[in-house]
């Protein structure tokens, strides 16, 4: 049967930039690693699931990791940098604005239309000699074994560019299948969830100024509105509001729509001309604390589902995906660095070969999991925890807590080192 070293279920952009990213992994004769990536929907396919018609916003930290992946050339192109980020809160004097020009950087961030991007990745992991693409397919029935998990695609399997086969092994199989996905239903791990009983309207807007590259986050007392800064001086709207309202918000015909945005928003950047198709995401936060098992992993959204009110999600999942790479290529060169030097013991010496099929049987082990599983923990926990509380705190109209979120902005705006943190946060820097 046919061997995987990893197999990567999900490929959206989680489960692209891995597969990507491990692809450029090497062991020690030389060789690439064999990955296969099991996707369910085509990339061209306009409702694909992982590539739909968000923006989202990646810290400039996100963006040096995908550097360090050999991946940003792929990004830059598509992306749009911000240069200012200003929050503030309707109705009240309370304002904060960070400029990278403060930082020395040329961005705090830059914001990624998902839907382009979908096609750029997709293209990549076909040229990716080490990537074997199966899509659009789905698991039939998995098993997880001592050494291995072996795993049957569906009867319609089709695998991109060549002849396809149903069933093989692996050592590491990664659950990158998003919310609700297969692997996290099939391992059963606990699970924190909670609805916040709202929704977020997302939509591609015109405004009668430019954006000059600024973000902006301003609370409203029916919750936050996001405008990040698009290509050809469009903007794109995240606007967080309840279930109810968002319902209302979603019938309206495009000029009332306008209406009631302009005056969540005001006028910063002029009037609102025109908007895009809106669409609707339900916000819940559904996560997996420990979400590792027997050469099982999930990662990205499969892990943690988070509210959009930081923009923070795909920069968490980014982090689980460069810390599962480097507790691989870890895996790959503590085989090799631990083999008895040729005629150093009585033990017989490990060649390179051995040394490669050794450092290869560990990729998913116990020992990498649980390093992996040390390395993610606090950060995931921390951001669920940041996430959860702003989503209550700045979509609340209890006129304590807005006085509360006013001062608080107007003492950071004061304070230097609170300003440093919030930028520091919003570049995805820990
Ligand atoms: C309104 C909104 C705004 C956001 N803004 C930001 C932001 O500004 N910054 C930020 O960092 N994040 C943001 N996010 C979050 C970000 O979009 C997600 O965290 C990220 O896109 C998740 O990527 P993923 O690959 O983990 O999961 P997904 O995008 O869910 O991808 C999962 C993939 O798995 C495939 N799949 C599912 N089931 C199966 C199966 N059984 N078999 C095979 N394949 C399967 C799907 O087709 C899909 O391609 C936002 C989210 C929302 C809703």
């Amino acid at each position: 049967m046919t061997h995987y070293d990893v197999v990567i279920n999900g490929g959206g952009m989680a489960g692209a930039v891995l597969a990507l990213g491990l692809s450029q992994l090497k062991h020690s004769n030389g060789l690439a690693l064999r990955i296969a990536l099991i996707e369910k929907s085509r990339p061209e396919h306009n409702l694909h699931p992982g590539f739909d018609a968000r923006s989202i916003a990646i810290a400039g930290h996100s963006q040096y990791l995908l550097q360090q992946l050999g991946l940003w050339p792929l990004f830059a192109e598509l992306a749009t940098p911000i240069t200012d980020i200003q929050v503030s809160d309707r109705g009240h004097f309370g304002q904060v604005n960070l400029q990278a020009t403060d930082y020395n950087l040329p961005a705090l961030g830059y914001v990624i239309e998902l839907n382009p991007i979908g096609q750029v990745l997709y293209q990549q992991l076909l040229q990716t000699p080490a990537i074997d693409l199966f899509c659009p397919t789905h698991i039939q029935s998995w098993q997880q074994a001592q050494d291995a998990v072996t795993i049957t695609l569906s009867d319609s399997s089709e695998k991109q560019g060549a002849a396809g086969h149903r069933q093989f092994t692996t050592g590491l199989l990664v659950g990158a299948d998003g919310n609700h996905s297969a692997i996290s239903r099939q391992l059963n791990l606990p699970r924190r969830q909670f609805d916040y009983q709202q929704s977020a309207i997302i939509a591609n807007v015109q405004t009668a100024q430019h954006h000059q590259h600024r973000a902006f986050e301003r609370f409203t007392a029916q919750g936050p509105v996001a405008l990040l800064p698009m290509s050809q001086g469009r903007s794109s709207l995240v606007w967080c509001v309840s279930n109810a309202r968002a319902e209302q918000l979603m019938a309206l015909n495009e000029d009332d729509f306008l209406s009631e945005l302009q005056q969540a928003f005001g006028y910063r950047l002029g009037r609102f001309i025109r908007t895009g198709t809106r669409h609707c995401y339900p916000l819940v936060l559904d996560e997996v604390p420990k979400p590792w098992h027997h050469r099982v992993v999930l990662v990205g959204n499969a892990a943690h589902l988070l509210h959009p009110i930081a923009g923070q999600g795909f920069n968490l999942g980014l982090r689980d995906v460069a810390a599962l790479i480097e507790q691989t290529r870890q895996t790959l060169s503590f085989a090799r660095t631990n083999a008895p030097a040729p005629g150093s013991s009585n033990k017989p010496s490990l060649n390179d070969s051995a040394c490669s099929e050794q450092a290869l049987a560990n990729i998913g082990g116990y020992q990498m999991l649980s390093r992996y599983g040390q390395a993610r923990q606090g950060d995931q926990a921390n951001l669920v925890g940041i996430t959860s509380a702003l989503a209550l705190l700045f979509s609340n109209n209890d006129p304590l807590l807005a006085a509360g979120r006013n001062m608080g902005l107007n003492i950071m705006a004061a304070c230097g080192a609170l300003k440093h943190t919030l930028a520091w946060q919003a570049m995805g820097k820990r």
